[in-house]
């Protein structure tokens, strides 16, 4: 296995101050898997006999008390460093495969990893670095593969969403799902109805976000379509199409593993063409068509990110991508310039980016197109650092300047923008005395 990654000092302290005082304590969870894998942890879970009342007396001052209390949690902040201390858990009786019904705190260590979804989850180390693994979790990181803890069935009835996180933790790590799990994943699908929203899209976020998406998705699709029935007609449709070489749903995940991993880039990736199905027409030569399916893509996306809760701004922000997948702007400035006015410098460049993936996915024959996105990123790239005017903001004259030539109401605004574009076109220099000049011909 690769070199061990070291405990920070803090954490250790933590389980030294524990054990000093005769508790047992361990790391557990996503801090040891990533440790053994040799990666840094993102953050650290002890799990303790300690009560939480007894966590709180071990580190009194250092102790903040959060949200975590009621299910056992305390964080301790040791010179700096959050450390979730968890008493040891056994979960009670499940409600709807959802969330236990109440907490009970367990006497072992063994009880408390028995609980955790995946075996590589399910791993112990001590303060002196000794790996505690009752479930193989150990074999099963070196093998690459998800295992449940325990009768998958039983698993994934207890709590539906580990489904996803099976598939979150194979896309993320890049591991393969064993055979056991992976059926029973397959089998057990529609338990994820009984799920919320919110904890869908934070797992769907994370396996799109992983390097091995287009996999997962790709064997998972009938998973995914539990929670996002529209990605089902896109699976084996044939684009009949010289531009493309693969049907819907491949070109779907072509474009998700190619565009940047980050969640509004991939979210855009799934639904951009989710309306191709509806949209799809043939021509008298049996060439197929989608006129306008960015719209009905973007139509489609809206109610979708609405049930799974996604916040306004990164709703409008997807909702724009997919809408806006088939704008590309002629590699010229005005053209350039135009879309940045609508659509502002970040959205542009995060269209550009999209329209990139989206190239590397069609046909070999059109894969050209990358060089006029290069092109048109260069001239983003040159307008932002020339200043060069592209909106209202930018125009060297204002509202206030065009009521002082005698417009009045909506005309001020429809000759601004009348400027505005004369300036984009490149007739008038974007200079106060000639905007002055050139309004006041019109007025
Ligand atoms: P990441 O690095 O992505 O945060 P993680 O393993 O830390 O991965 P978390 O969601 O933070 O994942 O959960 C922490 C630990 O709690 C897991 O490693 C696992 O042991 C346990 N766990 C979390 N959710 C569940 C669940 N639904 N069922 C069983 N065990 C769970
Ligand atoms: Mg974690």
């Amino acid at each position: 296995m690769t070199q061990l990654q070291s405990v920070a000092g803090q954490v250790q302290r933590v389980l030294e101050m524990l054990n000093a005082q005769g508790h047992e304590a361990y790391l557990v969870g996503g801090c040891v898997r990533d440790l053994l894998m040799g990666k840094e942890p993102k953050d650290w879970d002890v799990a303790t006999s300690a009560t939480p009342e007894e966590v709180g007396e071990v580190f009194g001052e250092r102790k903040t008390v959060g949200t975590g209390l009621k299910h056992g949690t305390v964080t301790v902040l040791m010179e700096g460093m959050p450390v979730e201390v968890t008493t040891y858990r056994v979960d009670g009786e499940y409600e709807d495969n959802r969330r236990p019904a109440s907490v009970t705190f367990a006497k072992s260590l063994r009880e408390d990893v028995a609980r955790r979804d995946f075996t590589i989850n399910a791993i112990a180390m001590d303060a002196g670095g000794e790996i505690i693994d009752h479930f193989d979790g150990e074999d099963d990181i070196r093998a690459r593969r998800i295992r449940c803890v325990g009768d998958p069935d039983e698993r994934f009835n207890e709590d539906g969403l580990r489904i996803l996180r099976a598939l979150r933790f194979a896309s993320k790590l890049g591991f393969s799902i064993e055979p056991g799990t992976s059926e029973s994943i397959i089998a057990n699908r529609e338990l994820l109805k009984n799920i919320s929203g919110e904890r869908i899209r934070d797992e769907l976020t994370g396996l799109l976000c992983g390097r091995n998406a287009r996999k997962v998705l790709r064997k998972y699709v009938d998973v995914v379509g539990v929670v996002i029935p529209e990605v089902l007609p896109m699976v084996g449709f044939d684009q009949r199409t010289p531009y493309h070489c693969y049907d819907v749903w491949e070109h779907t995940l072509v474009v998700v593993e190619e565009s940047p991993p980050t969640p509004i880039m991939r979210w855009s990736a799934l639904l951009h063409d989710i309306g191709k199905p509806q949209y799809f027409t043939v021509d008298g030569n049996g060439q197929g068509h989608f006129y306008k399916h960015q719209i009905g893509s973007g139509e489609m996306a809206g109610p979708i990110l609405r049930r799974l809760k996604f916040d306004n701004h990164s709703r409008a922000m997807i909702t724009t991508l997919v809408g806006a997948h088939m704008n590309v702007p002629t590699p010229k400035k005005k053209s350039v310039k135009r879309l940045m006015n609508k659509h502002g410098e970040e959205m542009v460049r995060m269209m550009l980016e999209f329209r990139r993936a989206d190239n590397l996915a069609q046909s070999e024959s059109v894969r050209g197109r990358q060089q006029e996105i290069d092109e048109c990123e260069r001239l983003v790239d040159e307008i932002v650092e020339n200043s060069e005017c592209f909106s209202l903001r930018d125009l060297a004259v204002d509202g206030r300047d065009m009521m002082g030539l005698g417009f009045e109401g909506p005309e001020i605004g429809q000759v601004l923008e009348r400027l505005l574009e004369a300036v984009i076109e490149g007739e008038i220099e974007n200079e106060r005395g000639a905007l002055i000049e050139a309004a006041g011909v019109w007025e």
